[in-house]
């Protein structure tokens, strides 16, 4: 304001500053509603198997249709439920509604093996990530080897003792567990070594600079490598061209994930690319 700005160069500089805090307490307060305002939905990002290019499984992707603002991705609300204690309803929301919506699809006969869902480090740290989970199929009647849960090396930062049991008690039960992001994070080897995992997804960092960078190249094989030496299925993430499609599968990669085979998109959208069988067969095939 014109009063302040007498004040000169301090002003200044604490206007913006204000304005940027102002902002984010709107946005948080917005936030703090949207679970109960049913502001809050899932796209889903097709991953196609790399032998036959089939859809096998999917990652859920949340977003926020905010009432004024259009929509909101995760990259701007996630970090701010992580910071506030909202992490904890909104990814129980996101288990729920990812587990509605496989047993939708499995009733309908769409064909999906497995759903693919992000889960925060915080969301481990509450020590009831079992519970949620067990909680969301049941309601649902979803079975357990139908969920894959995407971790990042992030959560070892907390009580990675807690948290590791937590994820071996998931997997034991049939769940999947994924190393997201992997090869970004500060201590990737050792995290291999400490987490129960089953599936590494190579971050987009090194799939992007596949065909320019021979580091980038070196390193995704290296990775791949791993996988395959320790028994555990491979996912690439931002995959956007076909170059570097051909390069994922000729190093080994299990399952491809970008662009170039779909953006995530709205579960109606999503469903259409799926192949389908009769509702009959589909009630009368057990798990
Ligand atoms: P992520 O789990 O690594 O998800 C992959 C991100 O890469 C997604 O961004 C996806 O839209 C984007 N992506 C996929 N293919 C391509 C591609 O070919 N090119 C490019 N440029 N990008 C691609 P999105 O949906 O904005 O999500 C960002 C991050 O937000 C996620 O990264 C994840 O860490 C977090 N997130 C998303 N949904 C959830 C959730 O339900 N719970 C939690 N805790 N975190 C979530
Ligand atoms: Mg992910
Ligand atoms: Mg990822
Ligand atoms: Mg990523």
């Amino acid at each position: 304001s014109a009063k302040e700005g007498g004040r000169g160069r301090h002003a200044m500089f604490e206007e913006p500053l204000d304005a940027r805090l102002h902002e984010r307490g709107a946005l948080l307060a917005d936030l703090r509603q949207a679970v109960a305002r049913r502001e809050l939905l899932l796209h889903y990002q097709p991953r196609v198997a790399a032998a036959d290019g089939g859809i096998r499984s999917a990652e859920a992707l949340v977003r926020w249709q905010h009432p004024g603002r259009g929509l909101v991705p995760p990259g701007v609300f996630i970090p701010l439920a992580e910071e506030s204690d909202l992490i904890e309803s909104i990814g129980s929301w996101v288990l729920d509604e990812a587990c509605r919506q496989l047993a939708l699809w499995r009733r309908q006969g769409r064909v999906l093996d497995r759903l693919s869902v992000n889960v925060s480090p915080r969301q481990l740290q509450s020590g009831r990530l079992v519970e949620t989970v067990e909680a969301a199929l049941l309601r649902h009647g979803v079975p357990w080897r139908q969920l894959e849960l995407e971790v990042t090396e992030s959560l070892l930062v907390g009580d990675a003792r807690q948290a590791s049991a937590q994820l071996a008690e998931l997997r034991q039960r049939g769940v999947l567990i994924a190393l997201d992001d992997f090869g970004t994070g500060y201590s990737s080897l050792a995290t291999l070594r400490d987490l129960p995992i089953d599936v590494m997804k190579v971050d987009r960092a090194f799939v992007r600079d596949l065909g320019s960078d021979a580091s980038a190249q070196a390193i995704t094989r290296a990775i791949l490598t791993l996988a395959q030496s320790l028994g555990k299925h491979s996912v690439a993430e931002g995959i956007e061209g076909e170059a570097q499609a051909a390069a994922l599968r000729q190093l080994g990669c299990d399952e491809l994930q970008g662009y170039l085979f779909g953006r995530p998109m709205p579960a109606a959208e999503f469903e259409q690319r799926l192949p389908q069988i009769s509702a009959a067969v589909a009630a009368s095939v057990t798990d």
